[in-house]
């Protein structure tokens, strides 16, 4: 089988088609044909040699996390799905053990990982983080739902984020921030997001954002955002400057959560501002599987239709990395065999 490995991390030309044996499940595993596998910063970071989670005595490295397709072989002690199943995996890969995975959510666990090779013909994978998939829903579409879709829906749930809410989403045109609006639009509550780019912003407010602000300084955003309202809930995938800005415009008692670092890994808050205005700054990474299904079950029943800007073949899957650094799109990236 082919896979696209990253054998070099250089960017978008470090990508390669290497042809690897068809992998054997192993206890508790299933191996599933992949159809379609989403591409993520994440991804791009590694092959940037950015993340210290590959480095270059790792290589060759296969990535990719939102893995939807088709089961082709399972192990003996599998007994709850089976050849033929199509099925969306669960990225999460966790102890199944700690306090975190007993009790949950199960993306506090302590050995918290993420689950990569996905941008090939076929994936082995963890059989009980598979979610089956309805007839009505795509292979394409369910892969843009793992990362980017279930980080915000549990962003949104952290947030606590109910009908008529204004939610804050600086940095919209991102996955997490195309997927908060979507998701903000189903819940009833209302978004005002910021972009550089203006053409991003109009295409955004087809697919459900009630305010858009153009531009990229924390001073300009923060005027622009005060006239519109006071947000109750800040999305904020961002970091740097914009952890600040977030907080200040919180509403009293509002809640800014926090999955990514984009615009820088360190930020300056009014210490003042957040304990006198009873504020709180939350974590979040990825979700749980039960958000995923919830997801799926979205898509299913038609209130939510992911964006997706673009499909390539495995062997373009450098393309698709290039279209990303690039950044001129709006919705997920999707390898597809
Ligand atoms: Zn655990």
């Amino acid at each position: 089988m082919r896979s696209a490995a990253f054998t070099e991390l250089v960017g978008p030309e470090g990508v390669s088609i290497v042809d690897e044996p068809t992998p054997e499940p192993g206890r508790g595993e299933a191996v599933v044909d992949v159809e379609a596998c989403a591409i993520n910063r994440h991804d791009l970071w590694i092959l940037e040699g950015d993340s210290a989670m590959v480095d270059t005595g790792d290589l060759p490295f296969v990535s990719g996390l939102d893995v939807a397709g088709v089961v082709s072989a399972v192990a003996d002690d599998v007994t709850d799905i089976e050849p033929g199943d199509r099925v969306l995996l669960c990225p999460n890969e966790t102890c199944g053990v700690c306090r975190f995975c007993r009790e949950g959510p199960e993306n506090l666990c302590e050995q918290f990982s993420l689950y990569h090779g996905g941008l090939a013909e076929s994936a082995v994978v963890a059989a009980d983080r598979l979610v089956a998939l309805p007839d009505g829903v795509d292979a394409t579409t369910a892969a843009a739902l793992p990362t980017a879709y279930m980080t915000a829906y549990h962003m949104l749930r952290r947030a606590e984020v109910e009908a008529g809410d204004l939610v804050f989403v600086p940095g919209v045109t991102g996955g997490v921030g195309v997927a908060g609006v979507q998701l903000a639009e189903i819940l009833g509550s209302r978004t005002v997001g910021t972009s550089s780019s203006a053409a991003k912003l109009e295409e955004i407010e087809t697919l459900g954002l009630d305010y858009a602000v153009e531009g990229t300084d924390p001073d300009e955003i923060r005027t622009a955002v005060e006239a519109i309202g006071t947000p109750d809930a800040v999305l904020n995938h961002l970091g740097g400057p914009y952890t600040g800005l977030g907080l200040n415009l919180l509403r009293r008692g509002g809640r800014m959560v926090v999955c990514g670092r984009t615009a820088g890994g360190r930020s300056e808050i009014d210490i003042p501002d957040l304990f006198l205005g009873h504020k709180r700054v939350i974590g979040s990474t990825m979700g749980t599987q039960q958000d995923l299904e919830r997801l799926v079950g979205l898509v299913a029943d038609g209130s939510l239709s992911p964006e997706i800007h673009a499909t390539y073949p495995l062997e373009a899957t450098g393309e698709a990395f290039a279209a990303m650094q690039a950044g001129d799109h709006v919705g997920k990236l999707v390898v597809t065999n």
